[in-house]
């Protein structure tokens, strides 16, 4: 089976052309470094995406947000949902967690900018 899609490696955006066997990445071709490669080899099996939000502290102050590393692209929405019902306290530095195990992805969600309370 043959899988076209673009790379979001960088802005590039390199077309890359994947051939699966068994829901797994035999070849890959069309990308300009082994980024695309990774890519295409784990959005055939696996795919993740990072998740960046804004979450609120107590005071209603907006708290930028993003997960540690990427999630199962399925939990998703429920990661966003895990950030929308958190209660951050103030104040919160750069990679402070706020939520842990967020839905049930192991991954917690840190904060991205310092907040002061
Ligand atoms: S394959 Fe490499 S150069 Fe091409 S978009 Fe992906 S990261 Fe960028």
């Amino acid at each position: 089976m043959t899988r076209n899609m673009i790379c979001i490696g960088c802005p590039m955006g390199c077309d890359l052309t994947v051939e699966t066997e068994n829901g797994a990445a035999v070849s890959v071709s069309g990308n300009s470094c082994p980024i695309g490669k990774k890519y295409a080899e784990t959005e055939v099996s696996a795919p993740t995406r990072m998740v960046t939000s804004t979450a609120k502290a107590e005071n209603g102050t907006p708290v930028p947000v993003k997960t540690k590393v990427p999630v199962p692209k399925d939990k998703i929405f429920e990661v966003a949902a895990a950030i929308k019902a958190a209660k951050v306290t103030l104040p919160v530095s750069i990679g402070d967690i706020i939520v842990e195990d967020a839905a049930g992805t192991g991954v917690c969600i840190v904060a991205t900018k310092d907040i002061k309370a």
